[in-house]
């Protein structure tokens, strides 16, 4: 598998790594909340397998472990329209008294945080065919550190010398903490924020993408590889799926693209391929969509996942100008997949990192409708988890 196993390289380590309730009735068109997600009447299931450090539970023998998805029904008012998205975007950027008052981002000589959170925010409008507005609704910017689980909590010295040395306070940040200290849990709780984007700095401990999904154990398969699902310390008292995702300003918006692409692939194995994410041996949308022509040399490429283009021939290999024959056309119309493959290389994209993932999100499938795999709009399962997004209705002039 191309995958998990590798993605400690890149920016993760440089970041240290390691409502109820909304009124029915927003259909497409009609403006205001969704409809309470169906998910709130599933029965609750009980984990299978072992918590590992990301939070997840994992299984030694994915092929032993039961799962019975739910009945896939679709629901226009879930898969179609336009869904708002309140994002938090909150900012570990420490004024540096012992640098003259510099801030954090300033001495990194990092990317702004909150030009960068829009331009995510566009890719996905662009790349949802404007299913989905990611709306910045709030900017906090914290002078100082994130507190960790162990409630260690840097100064800027301690933090200073331990940049010095590359010797790190081991504990990772602790997602509850960033919540609570800054007043966002309640208001996810009552739905006026639907995800937090947070930035920091390398050896600030947050990981890539971080999710709460209540009762996962009964929406998606369990799972062998504990990377899927990564709760982590998020409450569940949010009611709700939360993302938190981590950025980090020093490395710039191509990674912070790709930190997104991870969630989805995420998202593609627990929901189309039951937590399995196996290219090799499965044959499910997600496990299609991802098979690149390095998984067998000399067979066709799909589409590709966040490390490998379907030209790839490792990991990162972005700029690659090898051609292959691809079949990522045949996603512009899923979940017919007919067509001829032709010959793609990186100038599909441009060649540039930023480029081939705004490329793969591109390619996510997102039309009304669904079958027994699951909707045919994706974009549900990244970012609308819990079907209650408010419906934006159309675009209206004045
Ligand atoms: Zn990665």
């Amino acid at each position: 598998m191309t995958s998990r196993a590798g993605r400690a390289t890149g920016w993760l380590l440089a970041l240290g790594a390691a409502a109820s309730g909304c009124a029915a009735g927003g259909g497409a068109g009609g403006g205001g909340a969704a409809a309470a997600g169906r998910w709130r009447a599933l029965p609750e299931v009980a984990p299978q397998g072992e918590k590992c450090d990301t939070g997840s539970y994992v299984v030694a023998d994915r092929a032993a472990a039961r799962f019975a998805r739910p009945a896939v029904v679709d629901d226009p008012r879930v898969t179609t329209g336009r869904k708002r998205s309140r994002v938090a975007v909150l900012v570990y950027d420490p004024i540096l008294e012992c640098e003259g008052g510099k801030r954090m981002v300033e001495s990194t000589a990092g990317v702004d945080p909150v030009e960068c959170s829009h331009i995510l925010a566009d890719v996905v409008r662009e790349a949802s065919w404007g299913y989905l507005t990611y709306e910045i609704a709030e900017v906090i910017v914290v002078d100082g550190y994130p507190t960790k689980v162990d409630g260690f909590r840097y100064s800027d010295e301690t933090f200073l010398a331990a940049r010095d040395k590359q010797e790190w306070q081991p504990s990772p940040a602790s997602y509850r903490a960033m919540l609570v200290e800054n007043g966002l849990l309640e208001k996810v709780q009552r739905h006026a924020i639907d995800e937090v984007w947070v930035w920091g700095c390398g050896g600030m401990h947050m990981d890539e993408f971080a999710m709460y999904i209540p009762n996962r154990h009964a929406r998606f398969g369990p799972t062998d590889n504990g990377w899927l699902y990564r709760p982590y310390d998020i409450p569940p008292e949010c009611g709700r799926t939360l993302w938190m995702m981590g950025f980090n300003y020093e490395v710039g918006p191509d990674n912070m693209v790709h930190s997104y692409s991870h969630r989805v692939e995420s998202m593609g194995a627990l929901q189309f391929g039951d937590g399995v994410w196996d290219t090799k041996g499965r044959d499910d949308p997600w496990n299609r969509f991802s098979r690149v022509e390095m998984d067998a040399p000399g067979s066709v490429s799909e589409v590709g996942n966040c490390h490998v283009p379907p030209n790839g021939q490792e990991g990162y290999d972005y700029a690659n100008p090898r051609r292959v024959l691809c079949n990522a056309d045949a996603w512009r119309h899923y979940p017919d997949l007919t067509g001829t493959p032709r010959l793609v290389s990186s100038q599909e994209w441009g060649g540039t990192h930023f480029g081939y993932q705004k490329w793969l999100l591109e390619h996510l499938p997102k039309f009304p409708g669904a079958d027994a795999h699951g909707y045919f709009n994706w974009w549900v399962y990244i970012a609308n988890t819990d079907e209650e997004l408010e419906e934006l209705g159309p675009a209206k002039g004045r």
